[in-house]
């Protein structure tokens, strides 16, 4: 926590707040967080900008209506400060950063290369721009020979920065610190002048945005929550051959014209590239529904289509296909139902029915055989009442189960199949009793 009395500077306008108040109920601020965050996360790699503004305002709303003085509610100074002491949003920085490896390296680059300065004062007082493929420490050494006083220090974020440095100890790594340098970055992006479109300090702009995301989600209400997941995880619930090898993900498994569609979505959604089949994600998490989201405004749509080609499955439905095909369970038309009807997939043959809603069934009684249709049903006290989104969900889970279980339940599926279709009748086995064979138990 923030110990020197300089850095109590990041939070003194919060005056003795420990926590602002989290409301219960409170529709109409949840109302307008919605849409901003519809916004935030709308806009591709190339808003960075309007991204940002979007977060900002939803996450002002937020502490406006927790803030205790409301009379202060337009002041975002102070909001910043509230924001900053905000315990919960401490600790929760503090869990992420030691659980979370990528949050920790995010959070470590994103220190290491503080303080932030203000782009305008910069410019003000000619100081040449930091030059990207530079050392960051010797632009800030240039820059800190400006400051003259005390008062200087609102043009860098944190303020106590040139304190930490004349004590030669590093900037602490507590959310009072990086929330401070978040807000610099939203202060640069208001008055930051003509100039900071390419200003080096315009490389703060994402991670502050990412950084800020991660820590304050977790405030929204369920139904606003989004599920983010590994990128490992989206694909294989996608239906694609994805495989972790040596801590990247590899496609060395996958067919020509699925990694053809998997770069168009990552195109398309600004995730990553895919280079001699290993895929680079620009994040190591996606939010799943803007990911499912980009699969389903790019894939064409034909319910009779080779299981493996997910270019045209469903996209809630692909998944599950691609990995019973791949367990030895042909099919010959899926549907997702749309979000209106259940999703449904119909073998090659009876017996293949059997085994997959058997499979399919094994931890949770969800779907329904009949003939080679096997129909989604529902689980839980009232099966007939789950909502359509959460159809949709279960086939995600229902593909993510047999991708990560593939291997054995590929043994499984053959076995199986032996036993059900016996070639010739079993011939009688010999009576044996213990007494004549002792070793038979
Ligand atoms: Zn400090």
């Amino acid at each position: 926590m923030v110990e020197k009395s300089d850095c109590r500077k990041l939070t003194a306008e919060a005056g003795d707040l420990q926590a602002l108040n989290r409301p219960a109920e409170n529709a109409e601020l949840w109302d307008f967080v919605r849409s901003w965050l519809r916004r935030f996360q709308k806009t591709d790699g190339d808003k960075a900008t309007e991204r940002f503004v979007c977060l900002w305002a939803a996450v002002l709303a937020w502490a406006a209506k927790g803030a205790p003085d409301l009379g202060r509610t337009q002041d975002e100074i102070y909001l910043a400060h509230c924001l900053a002491r905000d315990q919960k949003l401490a600790e929760r920085f503090a869990n992420l950063y030691k659980i979370d490896k990528d949050f920790r390296k995010k959070i470590d680059r994103f220190i290491a290369s503080a303080p932030v300065f203000q782009a305008a004062w910069l410019q003000r007082n000619a100081i040449s721009d930091w030059d990207t493929v530079q050392e960051r420490s010797a632009f800030i050494a240039r820059a800190l020979e400006k400051i003259h006083d005390e008062s200087d220090a609102r043009f860098f974020a944190p303020a106590c920065s040139l304190v930490h440095q004349q004590a030669n100890e590093k900037i602490p790594v507590d959310w009072p610190h990086v929330f401070s340098i978040i807000a610099q970055v939203r202060g640069n992006l208001f008055h930051g002048g003509r100039n900071y479109k390419n200003s080096g300090e315009r490389q703060f702009l994402e991670p502050a945005m990412a950084i800020l995301w991660e820590v304050w989600r977790f405030e929204l209400p369920a139904g606003l929550l989004l599920s983010r997941v590994s990128w490992l995880r989206a694909l294989l619930r996608s239906g694609f051959m994805a495989q972790e090898i040596d801590g990247r993900i590899s496609l060395a498994e996958e067919t020509e014209g699925n990694k053809r569609f998997l770069q168009k979505l990552l195109a398309a959604g600004h995730f990553g590239t895919l280079k001699n089949n290993v895929f680079l994600p620009s994040e190591s998490y996606v939010e799943e529904s803007y990911w499912l989201r980009t699969v389903d405004s790019s894939h064409g749509s034909a319910e009779m289509g080779k299981a493996d080609d997910l270019a045209i499955m469903d996209t809630c439905m692909a998944g599950l296909v691609r990995w019973l095909n791949q367990l030895g369970i042909g099919t010959e038309l899926s549907c997702d139902g749309h979000g209106e009807k259940r999703p449904y997939f119909i073998t090659v043959d009876e017996e293949s029915a059997r085994l997959a809603s058997w499979l399919l069934n094994f931890k949770v009684p969800q779907f329904n055989q009949s003939g080679k249709t096997v129909k989604y049903a529902g689980a839980g006290p009232n099966p007939s009442a789950t909502k359509p989104a959460d159809r949709l969900k279960k086939m995600l889970d229902a593909a993510e189960w047999l991708a990560k279980n593939r291997d054995d339940l590929k043994i499984m599926v053959a076995s199986m199949r032996r036993v059900s279709a016996p070639k010739t009748p079993p011939k009688p086995e010999p009576a044996v009793t213990k007494e004549q064979n002792p070793k038979i138990k």
